[in-house]
């Protein structure tokens, strides 16, 4: 029984009619987490967990009609039980556990291993089919220790400082951005921030995140900034020069890659799992069959195979997004939704009202 099969507009349950994240407007979507390719507008109703909530509605309109299910609580969704798990990519990220008829499937949706201050761990969820992103799915991708990196980019900061001269880390607005204000020392000034990244930070403190307060005048020589690359050139960075650049990026892994950038700096800091990462999850899920999604997916299904793994390559109409491009996604089209959708009943509310009274009960079963 396939719970979960690819299709042009993304991942869909047949069994309980809804997508995943899909790539374009549907009936009923859960969608694991805010980042602009896998949350898109026009949906008639949106299921994600409560943290999300609050992204999502800064991303994509506050008339959206948006549910949150609290992580571990389950609902059934006609023939499915469904339940959302942290993924520790960003805030309110989630894997998306289905149950139905004794089989587990899971959908990670994008994840991570390493600490983030600013959203849950991921928790690991037994399953008997795992559909896992493979963004990174290549054995060139190990990440640095999350401490090690960050101490290589106070030292950079301070040095720069010293020298009058200002830090720009190059960063994603959702994510990457709060994780990185969260976790620099406060001795080195205050961090000044763009706007796009302004406007989610208050998302995060909205969603109960405590983050530092951030500079409110302009940029000045020694400053550090947390900025989006298309910021780079304009007016507001004018102030700050002289600055050095640096993307902070799991891309940053291959000197190639900085090349394309532009800059010969960067920081090994990703929100994905890593190669390591993504073996672990694999073996720890326990899982019978493995679906790759996204990026290096012809790799991780042969290098599975080659294991003993029965894998297989899962294709969705989803665009597969460089980073830049899903920040720019991000920064710059923010255009509230309309609010006038139309209604579709609730995801869960359909049917099986009895199944209600066991919210909450239903854990993770080993398989
Ligand atoms: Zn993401």
């Amino acid at each position: 029984m396939n719970l979960l099969v690819p299709t042009e507009r993304g991942l869909y349950c047949p069994v309980g009619d809804f997508h995943i994240d899909p790539s374009r407007a549907v009936p009923r979507a859960i969608v694991t987490h805010a980042h602009a390719d896998h949350a898109v507008k026009g949906c008639g109703k949106y299921l994600a967990a409560p943290d999300c909530l609050p992204l999502l509605r800064h991303r994509l309109g506050r008339g959206i009609e948006a549910e949150g299910l609290e992580y571990g609580r389950s609902r059934r969704v006609r023939g499915v039980r469904i339940s959302l798990h942290p993924a520790g990519h960003v805030l309110g990220s989630i894997q998306v556990r289905l149950e139905c008829r004794g089989e587990v499937w899971v959908a990670t949706g994008d994840y991570k291993r390493q600490p983030d201050p600013t959203c849950r761990p991921f928790e690991p969820v037994p399953c008997h089919v795992l559909l896992t992103e493979t963004t990174f799915g290549l054995p060139i991708y190990v990440w640095p220790e999350a401490d090690e990196e960050l101490q290589r980019i106070e030292s950079w900061r301070r040095r720069n400082r010293e020298r009058g001269v200002s830090s720009l880390l190059l960063v994603y607005s959702l994510g990457k951005a709060q994780r990185l204000l969260a976790s620099l020392a406060p001795d080195l000034g205050p961090i000044h921030v763009h706007d796009a990244i302004a406007g989610v930070n208050a998302a995060y403190r909205e969603a109960g995140i405590e983050l530092p307060t951030t500079a409110i005048d302009p940029p000045s020589a020694g400053s550090t900034v947390l900025t989006v690359p298309q910021a780079v050139g304009t007016r507001w960075l004018a102030a700050a020069a002289p600055y050095e650049t640096a993307y902070v990026s799991g891309w940053m892994r291959t000197r190639r890659r900085r090349q394309q950038r532009g800059t010969g700096r960067g920081f090994v800091m990703s929100d994905h799992v890593d190669w390591p990462a993504l073996m672990r999850t694999i073996r720890e899920s326990g899982a019978e069959r493995v679906g790759a999604m996204h990026g290096s997916t012809a790799e991780v299904v042969r290098f599975l195979r080659e294991q003993g793994t029965e894998a297989f390559e899962v294709r969705t109409g989803r665009p597969q997004l460089d980073p830049a491009t899903i920040d720019r996604a991000e920064s710059f089209d923010e255009s509230p939704a309309s609010s006038n959708a139309p209604a579709h009943p609730s995801l869960g509310e359909a049917d099986d009202a009895a199944d209600d009274a066991d919210d909450g009960d239903d854990r993770p079963e080993g398989v």
